[in-house]
Order: structure tokens, then sequence, then C-alpha cells
């Protein structure tokens, strides 16, 4: 019979973030497919873990298990993997499942090693077929999907972020076991966290849309000459008027370093695509940008698509995008910004 933990660690101020909510709602559901499997364990790690215990009291589980301490109210490979090992000595489940945040990320494939199990990251789909729990995982940048299972357990499960729905319910108050854990001496001391720079700000994953601007805005227009200074006001200003998530081809954010004219708030955080990022926000809006596959494989999660090229040919066209607006996106943009304004 399998038995699911879901282990989380809270966030700095003590509450739990998103990515958490989703892989909890995955693990219910899990928990609930496999046919005659205990309500799930909870585990939580984190300075204080009560108050976020409390605004899960509502969902089902069956145990809250909890380490805090001052020592894991920061994300340490250390202190991290020794407080959710005991976590799984204590709860003994054969499947546990977390998102796959940077701090599980780091710490869990340790864990996993420490107890013998076997983990699999980045996963975007559960199911339970008969009595099999089974995984759906991209590879090859997002090009290859495939269901995977293993009969080794423990199996530790990474879900990715935005690819399950968050869980929503009643807090209440959970009555938290303190799960005891001998820390390792630390060698590494947590000064303090340094955010992006500024320019990285543009980037939401939380957003609706993505916009992405390609190397089309930064290229000659109808009047012979390139309008970079314009574009850049154009793009920022509605990047901030939707609080957008702004994206980048990868021949926009390479032209700096080919010492062309660059928009000065693109970095190659910025780029989608095969060797970039794969966004997962709902809507996607491309703009001076051709469509080309190693871009587009990036928008493998963007289920409405919309793009604005002047050229009617472009990658676009060619059933990638839901519409195309064979359009300047100088005009298109300068006007939508105008009603932004108004609205
Ligand atoms: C191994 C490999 C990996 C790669 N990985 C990535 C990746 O991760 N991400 C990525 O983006 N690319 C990647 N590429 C590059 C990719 O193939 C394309 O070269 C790149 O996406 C092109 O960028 P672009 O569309 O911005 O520029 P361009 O191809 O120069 O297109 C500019 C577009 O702007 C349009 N345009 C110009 N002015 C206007 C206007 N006023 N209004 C509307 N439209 C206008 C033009 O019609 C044109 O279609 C990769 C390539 C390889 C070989």
């Amino acid at each position: 019979m399998e038995t699911v933990l879901y282990l989380t660690h809270t966030e700095s101020d003590g509450s739990l973030g998103k990515p958490a909510l989703e892989a909890l709602s995955a693990a219910l559901q899990l928990a609930q497919d496999l046919d005659g499997a205990p309500p799930l364990t909870i585990g939580l790690i984190g300075g204080e873990v009560q108050a976020a215990a409390d605004t899960l009291a509502g969902c089902g589980a069956g145990r809250f298990l909890g380490v805090a301490g001052a020592e894991l109210a920061v994300s340490r490979y250390s202190s991290d993997a020794a407080a959710v090992a005991a976590l799984v000595e204590a709860a003994q489940p054969t499947l546990v499942v977390a998102a796959a945040t940077s701090r599980f990320s780091r710490a869990l494939p340790g864990v996993c090693q420490r107890v013998g199990g076997r983990i699999d990251t980045q996963v975007t789909g559960l199911q339970v077929v008969d009595t099999e729990p089974r995984i759906e995982r991209w590879y090859y940048r997002q090009r290859m999907a495939a269901t995977l299972t293993r009969s080794h357990r423990p199996w530790f499960l990474l879900l990715a972020g935005g690819a399950f729905p968050a869980w929503e319910g009643e807090a209440g108050t959970a009555e938290v076991e303190a799960v005891p854990v001998e820390l390792p001496e630390t060698r590494t001391r947590v000064v303090g966290t340094q955010s992006a720079s500024a320019d990285a700000h543009t980037i939401r994953p939380e957003a609706d849309l993505l916009f992405v601007a390609g190397a089309g805005w930064t290229k000659k227009q109808v009047d012979g000459q390139p309008h970079v200074t314009e574009a850049e006001q154009c793009i920022r200003e509605f990047v901030d008027a939707a609080q957008a998530s702004l994206g980048s081809s990868k021949s926009l954010v390479d032209q700096g370093g080919e010492g062309q004219q660059v928009l000065s708030f693109m970095s190659h955080l910025h780029q989608v695509g095969q060797t970039g990022t794969t966004p997962r926000h709902r809507k996607g809006l491309a703009t001076c940008c051709h469509g080309e596959e190693p871009h587009v494989v990036g928008w493998r999660f963007i289920t409405e698509r919309r793009a604005i090229n002047l050229d009617a040919g472009c990658g676009w066209g060619q059933g990638k995008a839901d519409v195309l607006y064979v359009a300047d996106a100088f005009d298109v943009m300068t006007k939508v910004n105008e009603l932004l304004g108004e609205s």
C-alpha cells in the first residue's frame, strides 16, 4: 500500500508560497487516487511552522509533522537535508511529493540518496493507473513528453511550478507533531539574500501575460532608421501598465555582446526558448519576433498565443500562434498603451 508524504518549507515570512500550494493539491489528488492509501502526511520545515500548518488545516491531511528552528528559517543544504531526512524517517512514506523550489531542488536529491530512494524532478503531471502511480515529465527542452513509473520506494517527486492548480481551502488549527532532528555542524552561515537586478523585476512568473520582444524592435524601420529609444519606452510602458512579464528572443539579448544597440532592461534571464526559459503564463504576445522553432519551443505551456509581425509569412503565421496581427508593432503597441492609459 502506498503512503504519501507531502513536504513543504515556509517562506521567509513564515507563509507558504504558491508552488507549495500547487504541490499540495497534486499530492492530495494522488493520495485520493491511490485506492486504499491513508490520508497524506504533511511535513513542514521552517523557522516556525505552526502558522503555515494552520493555513493547511482544512486540507484533510492525516498527520502534520514539523521540524522547526532558527537554523531552518534559511535555505542551506546541510540543515535542510537533515530536517527532511528526519521527516521521511518519521513518516516512512513510499511516495514523497514536494514543489521543485530552489531550496528543495538542492536538498531533496541528497536526502533521497541517504534514505535509499529514487527521485524524479520537474514533474508536470501525476496519475494513477490501476494502482500504479505514474508521472509526466518533459525531456529535451520540452520537446518530448514521457509518462513513466518506478517500482523502487521511496520515490521522491519534485513538481514543476505552474503545472497544477494551487490548493485553496479553509484554515484552522493543525496539531503539529514536532519531529526531533540533530542538525549537523554547519560550515555555511547565511548572512542575507540579494535580489536579482532591478531589470530582472520585469520577469513576473505570476503574471497572466507574457510579452515577448524580438530583435525587430532594434532593426531599421520603414524610415531606414532604428528607433531603439522609442522601442524601450513603448515596451516598458506596456509591461508596467499591464503588469505583464517580459520575455525576449535570443537574437535580441545576444545583441549586447555583438556591440549592437540594445534594450537597456533586457538580459539573458529574459530569453525564452530552447536555450532559454519555458514560462507558464496563460497568454503570450510576441512582438517583432520571427517565431522560429528554437524560440517557440519555449512557448510549450502558453495556451493563448498572439503575435505582431510585419511579415505574414513569419513562423507565427505557420500555425504557431492563434492570432497573427500583420502590422507594425510600434504602431500597435503605441495605440495599446494609449488605450491602457485611458482605462
Ligand atoms: C541551437 C539553437 C538554440 C537557440 N535557442 C534559442 C532560444 O532559446 N530562444 C530564441 O529566441 N532563439 C533561439 N535560437 C535562435 C532562433 O533560431 C532565432 O534566430 C531567434 O529566435 C530570432 O530572433 P528574432 O525573431 O527576435 O529575430 P529576427 O529573426 O531578426 O526577427 C525579427 C522579426 O521582427 C519583425 N519586425 C521588424 N520590425 C517590425 C515591426 N516594426 N513590427 C513588427 N514586426 C517587425 C521582422 O519581420 C522579423 O520577423 C536558437 C538557435 C539555435 C541554432
